[in-house]
Formats: structure tokens, C-alpha cells, sequence
């Protein structure tokens, strides 16, 4: 049987006031409340209160992955190199990336994620389509050098996520794992009592699903996303923002001049691509309001062109130069907003000064064709661009959309044959001949979940935990005198009998002013104080997030919390 908790025992030191440099909620109330301890930036100790929340998380992640078929490993987080040189992945981290020598000077890099060691991982253990499909996953410590690790435990750079893969071998079941990791996404979140939204990961305009956010709506959030209040449409408005850096040598063929009309419309350049209006641009770019921007279409995600459309009207779609872009030769950004854009211009960033191209439309001879991201271009980061107003009407209702600021708390992705096609992961199929796995990838930050429920959940006394995820169930307060710390003692017990986790402040010479606001601090959901009845075997009961207060004796106390 679990040991009751005593405050007396246990290593927590809780603050008065807010750590100096703490911007965000939970900075703030997980040091103050003593959950958890800056060792370096962004690098986080979690203390004993700390790490049960954090196992709470866990649990609750692992319980719906193992609900899905999920089978747990534990990969390494020391790397070598060539892995990621094979998929491209060490020099196009960049400085996210903590790289290392070991002593024989062979490089060695920290994992910022894991997709190219799991794909390993199935080449050498899967060799027949009868070993798959398989959903791995593991809960584990990642390492990127953010460029801001601010924001407590939200954005480390040592930080813990769970990560899954799928592999599969064919289209159809790697919808199937997604469409498995999703639901088992909205059952975890629901579970830890977040409010989320789940919105697409690249352009709603864009009608793809191969890739999507969830996303916890909070003040503290770097994320912008759009909300319709009256019904269920939300999108991320970072969502297809790219910065494409061009790669030498690429191979840009039949990539169309266009003379510059005043102010096209997007007829106006459809009619001259020849397209129908409801054609498909690859690699549109797009200026937004005098800021170049592109509508970065890598690889196979493409832009309905009459779906935008939709979205442009009355947009006036005006055709610029590369002069536009002379001084960021290297970098263009892009955007496809639900709603209300301005999309300004087409053009590709390699063209020559003084030349306006159209670089994408789904006919033969009139776009770059095959232009893949990656190998003509590199997506080198992501940049923030707000293009949608507040107010604009909602695409799928007309209501006013709200703007607000959310994190990211997951992430689902089809990745299909990317690393697959990079390792050369092929099982032997039905028919006796090699198939090409397909794979998804889906991550969910596990401490950055916790920050996610202190910046949704805690109030004005401090941290408000939702009952799944509590360091303790109740919180047994002994006001002081030996009478009241009897009884305390003895309810605590007595719970701890009946299956509830308890934490008691048995602590002698602290006075009750004082346990009382550590007690909200800490924020358990229940808290039973042995205070001026105690004599009687009377105990006050607390609810935390709504104050309400009863008296109940100790029967009384267990019958209603157990
Ligand atoms: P962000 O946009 O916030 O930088 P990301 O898109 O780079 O996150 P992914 O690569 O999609 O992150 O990783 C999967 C999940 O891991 C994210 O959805 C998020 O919950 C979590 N995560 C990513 N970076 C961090 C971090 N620095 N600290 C804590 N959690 C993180
Ligand atoms: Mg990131
Ligand atoms: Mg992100
Ligand atoms: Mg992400």
C-alpha cells in the first residue's frame, strides 16, 4: 500500500514570491510552489511534488498508447551522426541541434527526435508485411538549443516527450495509425483536462490532414491560432509559414515567365496558366500585405487554387519581382490563411532580378515540375506571420473569428516514405516482392503538457490541479495543536486505507496562516483542515478551485472522498 505523504518529510520549499526572472505562469507557481528547480536555461530539475505530476502524464500518455497497440522502447539519447547526414537532418537543425565529440573525436549528437533511429530500429527487427503494421513509442529526454528558452517548462532545451512511429505498409493503414494516434490524442487530453483545439498543420486552405496540432489555448502560448466562437473551426495561423532557402544546382525546369499585369486577380492567373480555377499551385509564393511572404508548397502538399480562391476574394493578387526579395535572396516566407488574405504576388525566389515567374500550376510546361522541398529547397525555420484579423468571418460558419494564443502540446504527422526511402526500409510483401514502409510520426511534449495545465488551470492563489494529474488526491491540513494533529494524522491514514493518495502538513512550529496558503499553492483538488472542531472529530473540507467549504467527520470524510 502507498505511504500517506507528510509535509514534514518532504523535500519542498515553497517561495512567497515569484522568481525574478519568471515571465509565464507556470515559472512562476511551479518554483514557488516547489515542483520544480532551474538548474541552467531551459533545463529544469523536477522535485518530489514535480515528479509525480510529470509520472501522471505519463501514465496517462502510456495507458492510451499501450489502448492503441502502442509497444514501449527506450532508444538512446546519445546519437551518432550519420544517421541524420544520411536524412539531411544534422546540418539542417542548424543550431537547434546539441552536437558532441566523444574522446576518439567521432561526432555524436543529442536527439532532437528519433525518426531516423527508429526507422533502423524496424529494418533490422521487421522483415515480412506480416511483422507490421507496428506503432512504437517511447517517453524520453529530447535536446534542442532553443533559440528562447523562456517560459519555465513549456520550452526547454532537455525536455521530455513521448514519440511515436507507425510504420506500414500501405496508405490505407498508415491513415489507419493515424487516424488511431488521433483518437488516442483527444482521449489523453481530455483525461489530463486540458482544453484543446486540433487544427491542421499546414494550410486549412490547403484541405490536407496529413498533418495536425493540438493545441492548449493560453495566454503564454507562442503559437496564434484561429478560433471561431460559434462552432468548431480552428487553424493555426503559423501553419504553412517556411522559410525556403534555395539549393545550389537545383534543377528548375519549365518555370513560367508571366508579364506583369497591374493588378491581377486569381482568374486573371489561372486564365494565363491555362488552368482551371480549381487547378493545383505548387509552390506558390505569396506576399501578404507588403511583407513577402510564399505559400511554400514542399513536396506533395499543394494548393487548391480554387480553393484559394475562395479565400482571396475580393483579394487582389499582384505580381512581384525578385527585386522584391533582393535582400533575402536566401529566405521567403509563406502563408495560407482560412480567411481574408491578401495575397499579393507570385514568384520564385530564384529568378533573376527584374522577372516575375509563376513557378507551380499543375500543367504540364507551365510549373516547376517535381520542384520538392528538400532538395530544391530547404526549409530552413519557421517564422511567425499573422495575416487573419480579428473579427474576420469564420470560414465554415461566418461567425467572427477570435485570435488567440495557444501551445503546442502535440503534434501528428504522415510522414510517409521520407526516412523510409532515406534507409531503404522495405519488407517483403504478400506477393513475395519487397514493399516500401510508410511511416507516421507523432509526438507529445510530457513536460511541456504540464506547463500547459498550470497556464490553463491556476488561479490567482496558485497552482489548481485537475484531479487525474495531482500530486495527491487530498491534502490534510493539522492546524497545530496536538489534538488537531491527531486527528489529522488519523483521518490521513485512514484515507490512505481506502485508496486515496494523501498528503498531510503535519508539520510542528509552521503556523496554520501559512499551511493554509501553501495548501493553494500547492493546489491537490481536496483540502480537509483538522482545525476547530477537531475534538469533536469534526474536519473542514475545501474544495480548491471553487472554495466551497463543509464540515464532515472523519465517516463522513472518507465515504466522500473515497
Ligand atoms: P514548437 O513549435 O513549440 O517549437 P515543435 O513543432 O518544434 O514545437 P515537434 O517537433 O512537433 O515540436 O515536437 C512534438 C512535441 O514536443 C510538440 O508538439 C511539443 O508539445 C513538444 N516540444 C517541442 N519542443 C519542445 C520544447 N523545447 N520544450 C518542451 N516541449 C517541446
Ligand atoms: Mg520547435
Ligand atoms: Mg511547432
Ligand atoms: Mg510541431
Amino acid at each position: 500500500m502507498a505511504q500517506v505523504q507528510r509535509m514534514s518529510r518532504l523535500m519542498v520549499k515553497t517561495l512567497r514570491d515569484d522568481p525574478a526572472d519568471a515571465e509565464t505562469l507556470n515559472h512562476k507557481l511551479l518554483v514557488r510552489a516547489g515542483y520544480v528547480r532551474r538548474t541552467a536555461a531551459g533545463i529544469w530539475t523536477w522535485l518530489p511534488l514535480g515528479k509525480k505530476v510529470y509520472e501522471n502524464v505519463a501514465r496517462v500518455v502510456r495507458e492510451e498508447m499501450d489502448a492503441i497497440g502502442g509497444q514501449e522502447v527506450l532508444l538512446p539519447a546519445l546519437l551518432p551522426k550519420e544517421p541524420y547526414e544520411a536524412s539531411g537532418r544534422y546540418e539542417e537543425y542548424g543550431d537547434l541541434l546539441f552536437r558532441l565529440k566523444d574522446r576518439k573525436g567521432s561526432d555524436y549528437l543529442l536527439g532532437p527526435t528519433h525518426e531516423e533511429i527508429f526507422t533502423q530500429v524496424v529494418k533490422d527487427q521487421c522483415a515480412s508485411y506480416k511483422d507490421l503494421p507496428v506503432i512504437l513509442y517511447q517517453i524520453q529526454t529530447k535536446y534542442r538549443d532553443e533559440a528562447r528558452p523562456r517560459a519555465g517548462v513549456l520550452r526547454g532545451r532537455e525536455f521530455q516527450m513521448k514519440d511515436s512511429y507507425s510504420f506500414d505498409t500501405t496508405d490505407e493503414g498508415l491513415a489507419e495509425s493515424y487516424a488511431l494516434h488521433r483518437a488516442a490524442y483527444q482521449r489523453i487530453f481530455e483525461r489530463l483536462g486540458l482544453d484543446y483545439r486540433i487544427v491542421s498543420a499546414i494550410s486549412g486552405a490547403m484541405g490536407g490532414s496529413a498533418s495536425e496540432e493540438f493545441l492548449a489555448p493560453a495566454a503564454a502560448g507562442e503559437d496564434t491560432f484561429v478560433d471561431c466562437p460559434a462552432c468548431d473551426y480552428a487553424a493555426n495561423t503559423e501553419a504553412v509559414t517556411f522559410a525556403l532557402k534555395p539549393v545550389e544546382g537545383a534543377e528548375h525546369p519549365a518555370a513560367q515567365e508571366l508579364d506583369t499585369p497591374d493588378t491581377p486577380t486569381i482568374e486573371t492567373l489561372a486564365e494565363h496558366l491555362g488552368v482551371p480555377a480549381s487547378a493545383t499551385l505548387k509552390n506558390l509564393l505569396v506576399k501578404v500585405d507588403g511583407e513577402i511572404v510564399a505559400v511554400g508548397v514542399p513536396g506533395d502538399r499543394e494548393v487548391d487554387l480554387g480553393k484559394l480562391a475562395e479565400h482571396l476574394a475580393p483579394a487582389e493578387v499582384e505580381l512581384v519581382t525578385a527585386e522584391d526579395f533582393a535582400d533575402r535572396p536566401d529566405l521567403v516566407r509563406g502563408y495560407v490563411g482560412p480567411q481574408g488574405l491578401k495575397v499579393r504576388y507570385l514568384a520564385d525566389p530564384r529568378v533573376a532580378p527584374g522577372t516575375a515567374w509563376i513557378t507551380g500550376a499543375n500543367k504540364p510546361d507551365t510549373h516547376a515540375k517535381d520542384v520538392v522541398c528538400g532538395r530544391d529547397f530547404e526549409v530552413d525555420q519557421y517564422l511567425d506571420v499573422v495575416v487573419v484579423e480579428e473579427g474576420d468571418p469564420c470560414p465554415a460558419c461566418g461567425a467572427g473569428l477570435k485570435i488567440g494564443r495557444a501551445i503546442e502540446i502535440g503534434h501528428i504527422f504522415q510522414l510517409g516514405r521520407k526516412y523510409a526511402d532515406t534507409f531503404q526500409l522495405d519488407v517483403l510483401g504478400q506477393n513475395g516482392k519487397p514493399v516500401r514502409v510508410t511511416m507516421g510520426s507523432y509526438g507529445i511534449g510530457v513536460s511541456r503538457a504540464v506547463a500547459a495545465l498550470v497556464e490553463q488551470s491556476a488561479d490567482d492563489k496558485g497552482l489548481c490541479w485537475p484531479k487525474e494529474v495531482a500530486p495527491a488526491d487530498v491534502h490534510v491540513v493539522a492546524a497545530g495543536k496536538a489534538v488537531q494533529t491527531e486527528l489529522a494524522l488519523d483521518v490521513a491514514e485512514k484515507l490512505n486505507a481506502a485508496g486515496v493518495r494523501v498528503l498531510v502538513d503535519d508539520r510542528a512550529g509552521v503556523s496554520p496562516g501559512v499551511k493554509f496558503t501553501d495548501a493553494e499553492l500547492i493546489g491537490i483538488p481536496q483540502i480537509l483542515v483538522a482545525g476547530r472542531r477537531s475534538a469533536e472529530g469534526v474536519l473542514e473540507l475545501k474544495d480548491r478551485r471553487t472554495g466551497e467549504r463543509e464540515e464532515l467527520t472523519v465517516a463522513e470524510a472518507i465515504a466522500r472522498l473515497s
